[in-house]
């Protein structure tokens, strides 16, 4: 009897870039042609169990059989919400709990992924930031997410067609695993997403950010929400090591060397971050940026000292940036019912 508890851990499929695996499936001795056929089977018709590959000869079905693991994380539940939400809690092998939303809109579907089990980066305002870290997510945990929501919607006769790193984590402190999984994602023999619907929110990883446009042509958001240094440094403990001035450096790098719009989050925070002086450092930093900015009023959840602003100062910050001509449209999260929405993961 084969003693199974000695033996190496098979690969995920995700674990390769597709020319890693077409190469690999040449030194076996299949044709060109045919190991494109198993790439068409995983990332286009998005089945994965070998069996189901129907052209694809035995041997080579075998190999993959043999090579690779092709179980996902057991689906614990699953919440839906009126607003076109859909909540799903993983199980991963090592027992913890992720949490990925759907959110289903008009004309797109878009993916929430989280990339760690908890966070360290205690941002005094975040659901995520209050568990503590317990671990990274490997790429194939987080494609796992992509799989199984694409799965999902494509029983409904739809497609995911944007991805957003805005679930449990922080994608910048996972940083090899996230950029695997943003190029499976947008790889054009992979899942061919447009680069550009494929986003990665960091609260401001600096050295990392530093780095990101040689690694991914993937789209970046920061979590700003205070363009004060004393203010973000209580909101976001990270502000302490890197400050305004050295994140602005790197993201004014990061777009000259893409050439791309940068997206910046600012949650609107009651009696914190949103009087005439906080607008007025945000034109400030913005200065000098091609941005989209989004004012996200904040998400109140239970034992959290903080509300959202009224409907006035929401619309008075809105205006003071717009009549600066820095349009900054609100968005409310989806998927508060189910608690699916920012800010509010936190898989126990
Ligand atoms: N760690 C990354 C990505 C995960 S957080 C980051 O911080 O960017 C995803 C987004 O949700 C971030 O913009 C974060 O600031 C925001 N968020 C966290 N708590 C929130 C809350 N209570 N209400 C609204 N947005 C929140
Ligand atoms: Fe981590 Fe982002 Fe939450 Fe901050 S906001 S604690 S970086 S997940």
């Amino acid at each position: 009897m084969t003693d199974t508890s000695t033996a190496t851990p098979k690969k995920s499929i995700f674990d390769l870039y597709p020319e890693e695996l077409e190469s690999l499936l040449i030194d076996i001795g299949e044709k060109k042609f045919r190991s494109a056929q198993v790439l068409q089977w995983i990332f286009q018709q998005k089945i994965y169990d070998p069996s189901s590959m129907s052209n694809v000869s035995k041997k080579t079905r075998a190999f993959l059989e043999d090579s690779f693991e092709h179980k996902f994380p057991e689906i614990v539940s699953s919440l839906s919400a009126d607003d076109g939400a859909t909540k799903l809690l993983l199980k991963t092998e090592k027992g913890h709990n992720v949490e990925a939303v759907i959110l289903r809109y008009k004309n797109r579907v878009s993916l929430c992924v989280s990339s760690q089990v908890g966070c360290k980066l205690a941002c005094s305002f975040c659901q995520t930031g209050k568990l503590g870290f317990f671990r990274n997510l490997t790429a194939s945990e987080i494609m796992s997410q992509f799989a199984i929501a694409s799965s999902i919607v494509k029983k409904e006769g739809k497609k995911i067609s944007h991805v957003v790193f805005m679930g449990m984590g922080e994608p910048l402190d996972n940083y090899s695993n996230v950029i695997k999984s943003v190029n499976l994602m947008i790889h054009e023999k992979a899942y061919a997403l447009s680069p550009k619907n494929v986003t990665i929110s960091t609260s401001g990883v600096v050295p990392k950010i530093e780095t990101l446009s040689k690694d991914t042509k993937a789209a970046l958001a920061i979590s700003l929400h205070a363009a004060r240094d004393d203010l973000r440094t209580e909101l976001m403990p990270i502000n302490r090591k890197y400050n305004l001035d050295k994140l602005k450096t790197a993201l004014l790098n990061w777009q000259s060397d893409t050439g791309k719009k940068l997206t910046i989050e600012y949650i609107l925070i009651k009696d914190k971050n949103c009087s005439k002086t906080d607008a007025k450092a945000l034109i400030k930093f913005l200065h000098g940026f091609r941005a989209k900015i989004n004012l996200i009023p904040f998400n109140s959840h239970p034992g959290m000292d903080y509300d959202k602003p009224d409907e006035k100062t929401i619309r008075e910050f809105q205006k003071y940036l717009s009549d600066r001509s820095y349009p900054a449209p609100v968005r409310y999260s989806k998927g508060m019912e189910v608690s699916g929405a920012c800010g509010q993961l936190a898989a126990k």
